[in-house]
């Protein structure tokens, strides 16, 4: 049996889970809203625990974060050279 741990319930976001392995049977399921994985053969935590769509977001959401902060740093770069262009000029006109 795997000791790794699962991740909460996709459809409610419970963490009230029920993990089962017999000889025979193998099963996470939500305590709260009944969703369930089982195999026959093979690890149920890990089958409950894939998430393509959940992991393709997360990268997405990282991967804009990343850009949005590039975007942040560039514009406050830009403002402050505004700032010392504008201070430049009123230092010339004087
Ligand atoms: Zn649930």
């Amino acid at each position: 049996m795997s000791e790794e741990e699962l991740k909460p319930c996709p459809f409610c976001g419970n963490t009230n889970l029920h993990h089962t392995e017999t000889s025979i049977f193998h099963a996470v399921w939500c305590k709260d809203c009944g969703a369930m994985v089982d195999i026959d053969d093979g690890d149920a935590i890990k089958l409950w625990n894939t998430r393509p769509l959940e992991d393709a977001l997360q990268k997405r959401i990282a991967e804009l974060e990343e850009q949005l902060l590039k975007v942040s740093k560039e514009y406050a770069e830009l403002s402050f050279a505004r700032r010392v262009n504008k201070h430049n000029e009123t230092i010339r006109v004087r």
